[in-house]
């Protein structure tokens, strides 16, 4: 790996669920410091791709290389490297805060893990839980254990789909906060969100997806240039619309878009 070897690399990436074409030739790279919003409308395959990048969905074509492995021919290493934190994280009801953090050290095989796990608790205002069952916990609160849990292994990437959701204000600034953070040591973020106005100040980078490709890929900047002449003073919304105007939702079509 040399210094310019990207973090995530995605190749020609394709997924059919039957005969339907639910995402279609993605590519992307990701380096150390990027923070990619993926946006799109409902149904555009943004799930689809982050299942795909961490390797719950096989891909029908394409590859996928995270931190130098490719995720088919070396999944462990691919996945040792990442981490995902899905929009309705599962946890398991009968552990607690704490013993969650232990079952992900143990499955990453960390030690002496617990001074982080701590902070980790800290950071996420957990630390009055930590003893508490999972099941007991508000659905902000499970969404905290989950992305502590994403963090504990010090992962090089780390895709967060709709993290936002049941958030409190306090909680969207200590993950936004939490996501520059590791930006800044190196990490490459991907961050789906419907919520265009957290992701504009927090991410450097925009992959809008449509109907299940990607209509743009590039800097904030960039995408200001294309679909807003250069404005400054256009929004993500204003560039988003305009990227994407004219589509429908194609959640519950069946239509194939190849
Ligand atoms: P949302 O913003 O609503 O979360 P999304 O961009 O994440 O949408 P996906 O969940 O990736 O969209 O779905 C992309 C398309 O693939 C949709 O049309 C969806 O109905 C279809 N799809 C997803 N999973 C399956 C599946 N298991 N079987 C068949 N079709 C599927």
């Amino acid at each position: 790996m040399t210094e310019t070897s990207p973090l995530l690399s995605v190749r020609g990436f394709s997924k059919t669920y039957k005969d339907f074409v639910a995402v279609r030739d993605l590519s992307l790279d990701l380096h150390p410091g990027d923070i990619m919003a993926l946006v799109g409308h409902n149904g555009a395959g943004k799930t689809t791709t982050l299942r795909a990048v961490c390797g719950i969905l096989t891909p029908s074509a394409g590859t996928i290389v995270i931190n130098g492995h490719d995720l088919a021919a070396d999944p462990i290493a691919a996945k040792s490297a990442m981490a995902y934190v899905p929009d309705d994280p599962r946890l398991f009801d009968a552990l607690t805060v704490w013993e969650h953090l232990r079952f992900v050290a143990s499955a990453y095989g960390l030690r002496g893990w617990e001074p982080a796990a701590e902070r980790l608790l800290e950071d996420f205002e957990l630390t009055p839980k930590r003893d508490r069952l999972t099941m007991e916990l508000s659905r902000g609160m499970r969404q905290k254990v989950a992305v502590a849990c994403a963090y504990l292994h010090d992962p090089r990437v780390i895709l967060f789909d709709e993290p936002l959701t049941g958030l409190d204000p306090p909680g969207i600034r200590r993950l936004k906060d939490s996501i520059t953070r590791r930006a800044g040591e190196g990490a490459a973020i991907v961050f789906s969100s419907h919520l265009l106005g957290v992701v504009e100040d927090l991410c450097t980078r925009v992959l809008i997806m449509s109907r299940g490709a990607a209509r743009f890929s590039g800097t904030i900047a960039q995408a200001r240039e294309r679909f807003a002449g250069g404005s400054g003073h256009a929004t993500l919304e204003d560039v988003y619309f305009s990227a994407t105007g004219g589509d429908d939702p194609r959640d519950g079509e069946r239509e194939n878009p190849s």
